[in-house]
């Protein structure tokens, strides 16, 4: 079972993500503002393929980010129903090691392998579990969980 300090530094670091994600995603969209703004005035043909590549860029990290808020809503709202830690193929609670890496984790590493298999995982195509996890994301965090 997760303690109850273990379930609330769990949460903050599920609405930092979250919030990370959102301002991110919100940069992304001024980037793209300024994108069709440079439209208006296409340069030559080798510039317009240069900003197709980029819109196309912009549009996949957007899909994946609103994957894993999808997931971080999925799993706050699971720490309200009280079901949050406990993997959604096998029913076995999930190690905190691995909660502590991908907070919005609905599976174990190896459940996610075979729900994944048998299509019953939602995913955002081309991206792994593993892959989802952040690379700044830091372990210790002992100054958020007093917030
Ligand atoms: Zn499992």
């Amino acid at each position: 079972m997760l303690t109850r300090e273990q379930l609330e530094a769990l949460k903050v670091k599920l609405l930092e993500e979250k919030q990370k994600l959102l301002e991110r995603y919100k940069k992304k969209e001024d980037t793209q503002a300024r994108i069709e703004e440079e439209v208006k005035e296409p340069g030559d043909l080798e510039d317009i393929g240069q900003m197709t590549y980029t819109q196309e860029l912009l549009d996949t990290l957007s899909a994946r980010e609103f994957f894993i808020i999808k997931e971080i809503d999925h799993a706050l709202n699971k720490m309200q129903a009280g079901t949050y830690g406990i993997c959604e193929y096998c029913g076995e609670e999930i190690p905190y090691e691995r909660l502590l890496a991908i907070p919005w984790t609905r599976y174990h590493a190896h459940c996610a392998e075979k729900a994944e298999e048998e299509g019953i995982v939602p995913t955002y195509p081309a991206i792994s579990f593993e892959a989802t996890i952040p690379e700044e994301m830091e372990i210790q965090r002992e100054d958020i969980t007093e917030a």
